[in-house]
């Protein structure tokens, strides 16, 4: 793969490098130094790789057609390079499969801290304030050659660089696996969740947009979205009267809403094409589709798998030092999980229960949150995996309730 970093002055690009050459081997590739616009290389101390690469560094290509031709015989191997200064670069590589766009940016006043740092390390003059915004407005925006603004939005990832030391920038990008190569060709899953959002985009209904896509052998049976049925007004025409109400209180006038469900629609298509007798093996939802317990409970009686899909982080990522509220948040959400399984279980007669709460969070918070769950009185095992174990006292739990 070869991941593109573009991005403002001093917003990370190369600290982001160098977090893929040192912790995932990756290789950097650069183009001949002059391609990129004065102000950046202004900006910029000499060149450097601080990142350790296992080869001595690669001669600088003479142009983005030869450093194309090496990516695409080399496209397994693991590549990079912030050489992304104009739309002619970008779009010399962004048709490759092997490519992945990634622009980073941060505040302007973080990245005027950044500056005035480096130029005190490097023991170069700063700029003013004002000579540094000017440098800037003419980097991002400059209507001659387009400007790094244009290359943004083509970035499948946006990373908003606001952590304070490279530690932070680091586990804030462990957590994002910029390696995950179903960034670069979508996973089956994520294919037709792609095409589920495509189909809730025709959707007229003033409630919500729902989409749906019937795949059967990985292939597509029917696609539908809900709204008004056929030959009725449409909703956001006023074919419903209860959508248009605006009111949104949940319960009232439901047996007057004449919206189908994007499912029921995608069934019914696929029905007049007489292509499925319906049976429906499993649910994939997505992570905003909200499934309540009685619907979970009427899919698992009817025997079909529920399954949640989370896609790999895409668009506008905010990186940030570690959120300390978040853990408790998590820590506490942990601990009702715990509570339920008691219930459920009836685990009332025992004096110590184990519990597996399978968590996808980074191994720092989850030190952390086992930080707050031992102040909470439970007692935390980790094990390698980002499992917990934990055995809670029964006693605990009960005081606990009558607090
Ligand atoms: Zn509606
Ligand atoms: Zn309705």
């Amino acid at each position: 793969m070869l991941i593109g970093i573009c991005g403002s002055i001093c917003a990370g690009k190369h600290s982001v490098q160098d977090y893929l050459i040192e912790r995932h081997g990756f290789e950097p590739l650069d183009l001949v130094p002059n391609s990129a616009p004065a102000v950046e290389t202004s900006a910029l101390q000499p060149l450097v790789h601080k990142g350790q690469s296992s080869t001595t560094p690669r001669q600088p290509f003479a142009s983005v057609n030869d450093l194309v031709d090496f990516a695409t015989q080399n496209w397994q191997q693991r590549c990079c390079t912030t050489s992304i200064h104009d739309e002619a670069t970008v779009e010399a590589l962004c048709h490759r499969p092997f490519f992945l766009l990634l622009h980073i940016d941060a505040p302007l006043s973080t990245r005027w801290q950044r500056f005035k740092t480096r130029c005190t390390s490097t023991s170069t003059t700063p700029r003013t304030l004002e000579q540094f915004v000017q440098a800037n407005d003419a980097h991002l925006y400059n209507p001659s050659t387009g400007g790094l603004a244009t290359l943004a939005s083509r970035a499948q990832i946006n990373l908003l660089n606001s952590t304070t030391s490279l530690r932070n920038l680091h586990s804030a990008l462990d957590a994002l696996n910029l390696t995950d190569e179903s960034r670069l060709r979508p996973t089956w899953d994520h294919y037709f969740m792609t095409l589920a959002s495509l189909a809730a985009r025709r959707s007229n209904c003033m409630r919500r947009q729902v989409g749906c896509v019937l795949v059967r052998a990985n292939r597509v049976i029917a696609t539908g979205y809900n709204g008004t049925p056929r030959h009725i007004t449409n909703c956001n025409a006023g074919g419903c009267p209860r959508c248009n109400d605006g009111g949104g209180r949940s319960g009232v006038g439901l047996s007057t809403c004449l919206c189908l469900h994007a499912e029921e629609n995608a069934l019914l298509e696929a029905g007049r094409e007489r292509i499925v007798q319906v049976g429906i093996a499993e649910v994939v939802f997505n992570r905003s589709y909200y499934m309540d317990a009685e619907t979970a409970k009427i899919f698992g009686e009817a025997g079909v798998q529920l399954r949640q899909f989370s896609p790999p982080k895409e668009g506008l990522v905010n990186l940030v030092d570690e959120p300390v509220a978040n853990v408790s948040k998590t820590a506490k959400a942990v601990y009702k999980v715990m509570v339920s399984q008691f219930e459920t279980n009836g685990a009332r007669d025992v004096t110590e229960t184990v519990l597996t709460v399978k968590l996808f969070l980074e191994p720092a918070p989850i030190h952390e949150a086992c930080v707050e769950l031992r102040k909470l009185g439970l007692i935390v095992k980790t094990s390698e995996r980002l499992d917990w174990y934990v055995p809670v006292p029964l006693g605990t739990w009960r005081e606990r309730q009558e607090e």
